[in-house]
């Protein structure tokens, strides 16, 4: 048995979708180097043991696909719950909206690490909004937008920090909050630890 290194490789699926022809690269790929396949909790595809010496081998295909891969710096994908097309309880798309989103962060370098984001097309907050650094929830007057929310070892519950408001201040909002993370930032941070800093740019909301 070969002692080299093995190594994970990340493909991001934005909104939680699995494109149809990546399926079946990904597939084939594990196939012909055996290799496994987690879809991660933060709902993209990781495919495992792969030996150091294939990494670009291996996502060769795959970015050919047009295929994004997890690197230090991206700005994170946010999970989502299946939404309004899937789910009756659901009152919007919430593919849609983190589309938005990752659209409108698109040029963002260097975003530091540790900062997951959640968005819920309805108040249960399916896809972890309670325990995100940010979560967004549809309501029937907007969305909420909740801070600070963590799960590991000892879990925190998220604040909410916005109510009822419009999807660009949505976006306004996370603006706000992802400059106030890297300002306070050096390296990675979860963001409860910046809720009850002075300066931090958002009142609780009722
Ligand atoms: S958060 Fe609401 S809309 Fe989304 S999957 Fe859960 S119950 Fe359905």
């Amino acid at each position: 048995m070969s002692n080299e290194e093995k190594v994970s490789i990340t493909v991001l699926l934005p909104g939680g979708r699995l494109p149809l022809d990546i399926m079946d690269t990904a597939l084939q790929i594990a196939r012909k180097y055996n290799l496994g396949i987690y879809l991660s909790t933060l709902q993209n595809l990781r495919l495992l043991d792969v030996p150091l010496s294939l990494v670009d081998e291996v996502k060769k295909p795959l970015a050919a696909l047009g295929a994004d891969f997890k690197a230090a710096g991206k700005f994170p994908i946010p999970r989502v719950c299946v939404g309004r097309d899937h789910c009756k309880l659901g009152l919007i798309d919430t593919s849609d909206l983190s589309g938005k989103i990752l659209s409108h962060f698109a040029g963002r370098k260097n975003t530091k690490a540790k900062l997951k984001i959640a968005i819920a097309a309805c108040a249960l907050g399916c896809s972890g909004i309670g325990t995100s650094d940010i979560g967004i929830v549809a309501t029937r007057n907007g969305y909420d937008v909740y801070a600070g929310g963590k799960g590991g070892t000892h879990p925190k519950s998220s604040r909410r920090i916005r109510k009822d408001v419009s999807e660009d201040e949505v976006i306004r909002t996370l603006d706000t909050l992802i400059e106030f993370h890297d300002l306070k930032t050096a390296t990675k941070q979860r963001m409860y630890k910046l809720l009850d800093d002075p300066d931090f740019p958002f009142a609780e909301t009722e």
